[in-house]
């Protein structure tokens, strides 16, 4: 798989993504499998993973203005 912005090689990582929920809250996913550019660091997440994500981001505290959760296939 080719990285879209730079053209460099996109791998496969475990790594810690913080998404941005609503204005004002941040989540921090950890353990997230990603696709992640060598060169850039631009990443795209897997359709299944991206699920996950979005299930957890509709389970987390909205009035916690930071959240940590880890991620669990
Ligand atoms: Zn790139």
């Amino acid at each position: 798989m080719i990285c879209r912005v730079c053209g460099g090689i996109m791998e496969d990582r475990v790594t810690d993504v913080p998404f941005k929920v609503g204005d004002t809250n941040i989540v921090i996913v950890k353990g997230l499998p990603v696709i992640q550019c060598s060169q850039c660091h631009e990443y795209v997440l897997a359709d299944t993973v991206m699920a996950g994500v979005d299930r957890i981001l509709e389970s987390v505290d909205k009035a916690a203005e930071l959240e940590v959760v880890r991620y669990a296939a």
